[in-house]
C-alpha cells in the first residue's frame, strides 16, 4: 500500500501545520485582526466597484494602480521597488525560495513570527534561531555573533515582534543591517500601531527589505502584503512571485480602501487607546505580569495559562495560549485588542479565570 510518507519529505512531515482555532461563538481575540468592519456606506460603495470588476480575465500581473497607490498612502521611497503578495506570508515564501542556495541560511530572533521557520523548512534553508531575552528585548551581543558565525544569506527581524509585543530598539536593528552579509527583513506587520518604522530607508540601504501588510491595519481578509526594497532585490524575488497571486477582487478593494486610508487611521488610534487601557487593566490584576507592546495585542504572563486559556473560552472569549510555543514564552497568552466592549469583557471575565 502506498504511504504519502513514503513520498513525503521527512522535514515536512515532521511539522505540525499552522493551527487556526474555530473562533465559532466566541469573541475573536486570537489573530490580531481589527474588531472594526466597514462604516455601512464605504461597504455599499465597495460592493457596487467589486460588482463591476473584470472577473472574467486575469489579474493585472503588477498590481494595476496598486503600487502607485502603495506608495502614496505609506510613503515608500521613489528609490525603492515594490513587491505584492498574497498577504506577507507570500512574500516570506518568496523571499525563502530566491535566497535558498545550497547551505544558505536564516536567521531570526525567537519566538518571533512561526513563519519565518516554517518557510526555512519549505525551502531547505537552514534555520538558526537566536533566542530574545527574558523580557524580549533583543539580545544584541547574540545575534551579532550569530550573524558572524553562520553568515546567513537572510535575517528576519519583525518590527515590533510577535507574539510577544515589543518594538526592538532602532539602533539595534541598524546595527545588524551593518552587520548582516546578506538580505536583512524588517517585518513591519505591526506597523499601524507602532511608534517607528524603517520604511524611509528602504531603496537607499542596499541590504534593507521592509515588509508590510494590510491585515492588521483592517483588510486581513483580503491578503494583500508588500515589500519594498531596492530594485536589485525586488526585481530577483519579482521571478518567483506568480503571476497572478493578487487577485482581482483584492485590487479593487485595496485601491478603494487606500482612497479611505483615514478611516483605518482612526481606528487604529482608537486601538492604540484601547491597547494602553487593556495593558494597564491586565497589569493591575494580582499575579499578572503585562509586557510592553507596539502592536494590536498584548502579551501577559499568568500563574496558569492553560487554566486560564480554557476558562477565558469557557466565558465566550478567544485568546491565543502560547505556553509551550517555546520556552521564553511559559504560562504566557496574547490577547488581540478589540473593540472597547471586548477589551471590558476581557477585563471583567480574566479576574475569575485566573
Ligand atoms: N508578519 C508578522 C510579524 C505577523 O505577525 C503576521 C501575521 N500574524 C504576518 C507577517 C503575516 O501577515 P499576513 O500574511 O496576513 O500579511
Amino acid at each position: 500500500m502506498t504511504s504519502a510518507l513514503d513520498y513525503v519529505r521527512p522535514e515536512i512531515a515532521a511539522l505540525s501545520a499552522y493551527h487556526v482555532a474555530d473562533a465559532t461563538g466566541l469573541i475573536k481575540l486570537d489573530a490580531m485582526e481589527n474588531p472594526f468592519g466597514l462604516p455601512p456606506d464605504l461597504q455599499a460603495e465597495l460592493g457596487r466597484r467589486l460588482a463591476v470588476a473584470a472577473l472574467n480575465r486575469y489579474p493585472d500581473p503588477h498590481g494595476g494602480g496598486l503600487k502607485e497607490r502603495l506608495r502614496e498612502a505609506f510613503a515608500i521611497p521613489a528609490t525603492a521597488g515594490v513587491l505584492l503578495g498574497n498577504g506577507s506570508d507570500e512574500i516570506i515564501t518568496l523571499i525563502c525560495q530566491a535566497l535558498a542556495r545550497p547551505g544558505a541560511k536564516l536567521l531570526a530572533a525567537e519566538p518571533s513570527f512561526v513563519m519565518y521557520r516554517m518557510n526555512a523548512v519549505f525551502s531547505r534553508l537552514d534555520y538558526v534561531g537566536v533566542p530574545l531575552r527574558p523580557d524580549f528585548a533583543l539580545d544584541l551581543p547574540a545575534m551579532l555573533a550569530a550573524i558572524a558565525l553562520h553568515q546567513p544569506a537572510v535575517v528576519f527581524l519583525a518590527y515590533p515582534n510577535n507574539p510577544t509585543g515589543p518594538r526592538y530598539a532602532r539602533a539595534e536593528v541598524e546595527a545588524i543591517l551593518a552587520q548582516a552579509p546578506g538580505l536583512v527583513v524588517v517585518d513591519e506587520a505591526y506597523t499601524a500601531f507602532a511608534d517607528d518604522s524603517l520604511m524611509a530607508l528602504a531603496g537607499e540601504h542596499p541590504r534593507l527589505l521592509v515588509m508590510r501588510t494590510l491585515s492588521k491595519l483592517g483588510l486581513a481578509g483580503i491578503r494583500l502584503g508588500y515589500a519594498a526594497a531596492q530594485p536589485q532585490w525586488i526585481d530577483q524575488l519579482d521571478k518567483v512571485r506568480p503571476p497572478y497571486n493578487v487577485n482581482v477582487l483584492t485590487q479593487v478593494a485595496a485601491v478603494f480602501a487606500l482612497k479611505h486610508k483615514a478611516v483605518f487611521d482612526q481606528q487604529a488610534l482608537l486601538l492604540r487607546q484601547e491597547r494602553a487601557r487593556l495593558a494597564e487593566g491586565l497589569a493591575a490584576m494580582a499575579g499578572v505580569t503585562v509586557f510592553p507592546s507596539e502592536a494590536n495585542f498584548v502579551l501577559a504572563r499568568v500563574p496558569d495559562a492553560p487554566r486560564c486559556f480554557a476558562a477565558l473560552k469557557a466565558a465566550g472569549i478567544l485568546i491565543k495560549n502560547l505556553h509551550g510555543a517555546h520556552p521564553l514564552l511559559q504560562h504566557c497568552l496574547r490577547f488581540t485588542v478589540g473593540t472597547p466592549d471586548e477589551n471590558s469583557r476581557v477585563l471583567s471575565s480574566l479576574p475569575a479565570c485566573l
